[in-house]
Parts: structure tokens; C-alpha cells; sequence
């Protein structure tokens, strides 16, 4: 169940969220590996943490003007992932340069455009989604 929602999700971002995502990704991979000692995919706890940055970027009402995570005055993670999460961020931000140099210069580029204003109309992955979906019906 929780890997065929995982393989869907990976379906489902596209673009900026995609990005957003794989730099979230690498950021828990990198962390997994030095603290929990998981070279090759991620531990059970991580992978959880992973899963539910994607659900997240999935809700995110800014859609695909989501600033970057840091700097959104939305917070949507509940208090315990959002702990872990910034321990990741804290820990893998400045290593995300040597390891993926393309993805840590997009985000970088990303937090200085500045954070929009929060849409009025639901304009996240997941509202859009599912309108196309019913749209077709
Ligand atoms: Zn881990």
C-alpha cells in the first residue's frame, strides 16, 4: 500500500515540485547515510520522513510558485517531521553542494526570488489533479 502511493506520487510531481522533491530526497539520502548508516536507499524511518515531504509538496497551496520550503510562511508539517526536517536541512544543506551541485545552485536561486503571496484559489498539485480528473469524467 505505502509503496504503490510512493510510486504514484513519483508520477504525480512535475516540474518545479518534481525538482523540489528529488533536492528533499537527496537532502534525507545524505542524512540516512551519515546518521543512521544506510548507504543504498533509506532506512524505515527516513523513507517516512521522505514520503511525507512529498504528500506535502503534493498539498502545497502555492502549487508550482511554492517558495522554497525555509522561507514559506504556510507551515503545514506537523511539529515532529518538521523537527527532523530542519536537523536534515541543517545537516545535508551545505553538503548538497559537492553531491548534487545542479539541484543545491536551482535551490539556492530558488530562496532568493522571494515568497508569493498565498494564492486565493486552491492551486496545489493535488486540487489541480484531481479538477483534471473529474474534468475528463
Ligand atoms: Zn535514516
Amino acid at each position: 500500500m505505502v509503496l504503490q502511493s510512493q510510486r504514484q506520487l513519483d508520477e504525480i510531481l512535475s516540474g518545479e515540485l518534481l525538482k523540489e522533491y528529488k533536492t528533499v530526497h537527496a537532502m534525507i539520502k545524505i542524512y540516512c547515510a551519515k546518521h543512521h548508516g544506510v548507504l543504498h536507499g533509506l532506512c524505515e524511518e527516513c523513507a517516512e520522513l521522505s514520503e511525507y515531504a512529498k504528500t506535502k509538496l503534493d498539498r502545497c497551496v502555492f502549487g508550482q510558485n511554492k517558495p522554497t520550503c525555509n522561507r514559506c510562511p504556510v507551515h503545514c508539517y506537523r511539529p515532529k517531521p518538521k523537527e527532523t526536517m530542519r536537523a536534515v536541512m541543517r545537516f545535508s544543506g551545505p553538503r548538497m553542494l559537492f553531491k548534487h551541485p545542479l539541484l543545491a545552485i536551482r535551490h539556492l536561486r530558488h530562496e532568493k526570488k522571494g515568497v508569493p503571496e498565498v494564492p486565493k484559489q486552491n492551486v496545489s498539485n493535488r486540487h489541480l489533479r484531481k479538477q483534471a480528473k473529474s474534468e475528463k469524467q
